[in-house]
């Protein structure tokens, strides 16, 4: 009984030294994954901020993403702001603070990109501008960005990043999707190429819309990609769903995306992407 008595001491030890330790461990040098859990320290993120067990890409700003993307960017509508259709209390407090965090105007930067030779029309949606929402201003610059795309007869390459439609502009986001939808069926009549590059979390008025229209869909490791949340889903049909109901492996077995590309791929993907449907273009005129 003696042994395990000083068993207990021991333990107690322990723990009082593994507090003493965190203590003295500054906060954030070690990250969890949220997808595999496993813990590794931060520096291995690495340029991608991904995770270096399964490759969970990190949820990352669209100036971040833009950095290792490409080789040249134009920018374009970086001075819209949206008129605040509901005068939605609060929001132009929270815009700010988001405009503040991103250095966007909304939750989408875009512009004419170039990878090599290959020049392009390039969007990338912020989940760090309030969830990466839609609301009137990123539908107005994803919208211009497919007309600029069609008159200049660019592919356009989109990265989708949301919570949905953006509350505070109510029935105007909802609106954005069929906007949207509208210049992607004139960018396709005029034969034009459309990628889109699902990142997590992709649902609500985006998945509804947009996100699944492009010509070839791809998506980023265990990226969340669905419609309703899963509560919203098991509160509705009383019963519960797979774990893994809305990661981008399932989408990918049930036919919704075309291949999961990790970051570190996502460069030379999408010029051999481009590439091979400019040899299309020239080979059907
Ligand atoms: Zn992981």
């Amino acid at each position: 009984m003696q042994l395990f008595d000083e068993l207990k001491t021991l333990g107690h030890k322990h723990i009082k030294a593994d507090k003493e330790a965190q203590n003295k461990v500054p906060t954030g040098l070690w990250i969890s994954c949220p997808k595999c859990h496993q813990s590794f320290y931060h520096k291995d993120l690495g340029p991608y901020r991904d995770c270096p067990s399964c490759q969970y890409g990190f949820r990352i700003s669209a100036r971040e993403r833009l950095a290792w993307l490409v080789d040249d960017f134009h920018e374009m509508d970086a001075d819209l702001q949206t008129q605040d259709p509901l005068d939605f209390p609060g929001y132009q407090a929270k815009l700010a603070k988001a405009q503040t965090a991103t250095q966007l105007n909304d939750s989408v930067l875009t512009g004419i990109a170039q990878i090599g030779q290959a020049k392009f029309a390039l969007g990338i949606m912020d989940p760090k501008f309030i969830m990466g929402s839609l609301g009137t201003i990123a539908g107005e610059k994803i919208t211009r960005l497919f007309e600029t795309a069609t008159q200049k007869k660019l592919a356009v390459v989109l990265f989708t990043a949301s919570g949905g439609a953006r509350m505070q502009e109510g029935i105007f986001s909802l609106m954005q999707m069929a906007k949207v939808s509208q210049a992607v069926k004139h960018h396709a009549n005029a034969g034009l190429f459309y990628l889109t590059v699902l990142t997590d979390p992709t649902t609500g008025g985006v998945t509804a819309s947009f996100a699944m229209q492009g010509d070839i869909i791809v998506a980023e490791p265990h990226a969340l990609v669905g419609f309703a949340g899963r509560r919203v889903i098991e509160q509705t049909i009383h019963q519960r769903v797979p774990e893994d109901l809305q990661a981008a492996e399932t989408v990918l077995k049930e036919g919704f995306v075309d291949a999961i590309v990790p970051r570190a791929q996502q460069k030379a993907t999408i010029a051999f992407l481009l590439a091979t449907n400019q040899k299309r273009r020239v080979a059907h005129g």
